[in-house]
C-alpha cells in the first residue's frame, strides 16, 4: 500500500526522524492558516499525490508568507499534475502539504528497501540527492553507498556512522545523520514498510539533517497489524478496478493492452500474458482468480475486466486440476448467462486438465458464443485475432 508524503512524515515523526514542521491542507483557506501558524515566513506548498517527480511537474512551490501560500494552494489544488510516474493523463491534486521552508546547504538521498538476493534490508545513501535515483543507479552506480542490515540484529550504530561518513559529513552533522538513519530504520522495520525513501535528505544552513521528502510503501500482507496505517489508504489514488478486485480477494493488476485475461493461478496468469504478447497483442490485465473458479468468482472477475474500456476480447485460461473442467465450464456458462452480466466482447476459453473434452463440448453447446481454444497457443491466437477484429 502507498501513502501520501504528509502521512509518511506523520509516521516518521513518531519515530523521531527529523522533519520540517507542517500539516495537510484541503483548501486554500487551510493552507493560509497553516502558513501563518508556521510564523508567516517561507513555506513550501506541496501537491500530495501517490507519485514522485512533483517538483519538476510544478507541484511544489516555495513561497513567502500566508497570502502567497494561499495563492500557491489555489493554483495547485485541482490541477492535473503530470510527472514521469503519473502517465500522460496526470493526477488530480486534492490535498497539499504546507511546510516550513528551509535553506538547503546540501541535498542527499537516503533509501531503505529489501534486497531479495541478499535476504537483507539494504540502506542506500548518495550524495546525488534531489534527482531521480534510478538515473544515478544507471549512470554512476558507485555514487550509491549501501549497508546491508540483518533484520534479526537490526541496524548497528556503526553502520549508520559509516553511511554518514560516506556522505562526507563531520562533527555535529555527522552525529545528527547517524541518529536520523537509526530512527529511519526503526520506522521502516516496525511499520513493515517495503520502502522508506527520503529524497532529498538535506543538510540545512543551520546544520540540521532533515527529511524534505518522504515516501513510504507497506507490505499489504502485514497491514492487519497496522490498523492506524490502513486508515491512511486513499482510494482516490487507486485504480477503480483494483479496488473492486480487492473486495473480492482477486489478484488484479491493470495493464495497458486490449486482451482481458482470466486465469487460475499466478504462474499460469504470467504465462498467459507472455503468450498473448508472443501472439501479437498486449494483455489488458493480470488476473488470478485463485483456486476456486466457480460461477461467483468468474462473474466478479468478468465485471472487473470489463470495467476497462480498452478490453476488446477476453481469454479465459483455466487449468482444472483439483476442480474438474466440466464444473468450471458450468461456472463460466452460469456466470455469463446471468441477467446482469453484459458481455459484449468475444470470449475465448481454453481449459486443460480433468474432463477438459467434456468441458469444451459444454461450451460449444451453450447458447453463448464462446470461442474454444484447442490449446494455449491456439487460444492466444484466436483471442488476439478477436481483439483486432479479424475473427
Ligand atoms: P518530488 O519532486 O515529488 O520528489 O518532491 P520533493 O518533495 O522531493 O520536492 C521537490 C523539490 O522541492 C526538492 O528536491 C527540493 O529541491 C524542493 N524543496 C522542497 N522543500 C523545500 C524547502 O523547504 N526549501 C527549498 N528551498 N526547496 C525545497
Ligand atoms: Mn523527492
Amino acid at each position: 500500500m502507498k501513502i501520501h508524503e504528509y502521512q509518511g512524515k506523520e509516521i516518521l515523526r513518531k519515530f523521531g526522524v527529523a522533519l520540517p514542521e507542517g500539516r495537510v491542507a484541503f483548501t486554500p483557506d487551510e493552507a493560509e492558516q497553516i502558513a501563518s501558524e508556521l510564523g508567516g515566513g517561507t513555506v513550501v506548498v506541496k501537491a500530495q499525490i501517490h507519485a514522485g517527480g512533483r517538483g519538476k511537474g510544478g507541484g511544489v512551490k516555495v513561497v513567502k508568507g500566508a497570502d502567497e501560500a494561499r495563492k500557491a494552494a489555489d493554483s495547485i489544488l485541482g490541477m492535473q499534475l503530470v510527472t514521469h510516474q503519473t502517465g500522460p493523463e496526470g493526477r488530480e491534486v486534492k490535498r497539499l502539504l504546507v511546510e516550513q521552508g528551509v535553506d538547503i546547504k546540501q541535498e542527499f538521498y537516503a533509501g531503505l528497501t529489501l534486497d531479495r538476493e541478499k535476504v537483507r534490508d539494504t540502506f542506500m545513501v548518495s550524495t546525488e540527492g534531489g534527482v531521480e535515483i534510478e538515473k544515478v543507479a544507471a549512470e554512476t552506480p558507485d555514487k550509491i553507498i549501501k549497508e546491508s542490515i540483518d533484520a534479526s540484529f537490526g541496524m548497528f550504530p556503526y553502520q549508520a556512522r559509516r553511511l554518514a561518513f560516506a556522505l562526507g559529513l563531520e562533527g555535529i552533522a555527522m552525529r545528527k545523520a547517524t541518529a536520523f538513519f537509526l530512527a529511519l530504520y526503526k520506522a521502516y522495520k516496525e511499520t513493515d514498510a517495503t520502502i522508506a525513501e527520503i529524497n532529498p535528505l538535506v543538510l540545512t544552513d543551520d546544520g540540521d539533517i532533515i527529511a524534505l521528502d518522504a515516501k513510504m510503501n507497506f507490505d499489504d500482507n502485514a497491514l492487519f497489524r497496522h490498523k492506524d496505517i490502513l486508515e491512511y489508504r486513499d482510494l482516490d489514488e487507486e485504480d477503480l478496478a483494483e479496488i473492486e478486485a480487492s473486495k473480492y480477494d482477486l489478484n488484479y493488476i491493470k495493464l495497458d493492452g486490449n486482451v482481458g485475461c482470466m486465469v487460475n493461478g499466478a504462474g499460469l496468469a504470467m504465462a498467459t500474458m507472455d503468450i498473448i504478447k508472443l501472439s501479437g497483442s498486449e494483455p489488458a490485465n493480470f488476473l488470478d482468480v485463485g483456486g476456486v473458479a466457480n460461477a461467483e468468482t468468474v462473474k466478479n472477475g468478468f465485471k472487473i475486466i470489463l470495467l476497462d474500456p480498452n478490453v476488446k476480447a477476453v481469454l479465459i485460461n483455466i487449468f482444472g486440476g483439483i476442480v474438474r473442467c466440466d464444473r468450471i465450464a458450468q461456472g463460466v456458462i452460469d456466470a455469463l448467462s446471468d441477467k446482469d452480466m453484459q458481455v459484449n466482447v468475444p470470449v475465448v476459453v481454453r481449459m486443460a486438465g480433468t474432463n477438459s473434452d467434456q468441458a469444451a463440448q459444454m461450451l460449444e453447446d451453450s447458447p453463448l458464443s464462446f470461442i474454444v481454444g484447442k490449446n494455449l497457443k491456439d487460444a492466444a491466437e484466436k483471442v488476439v485475432a478477436a481483439a483486432e477484429g479479424v475473427a
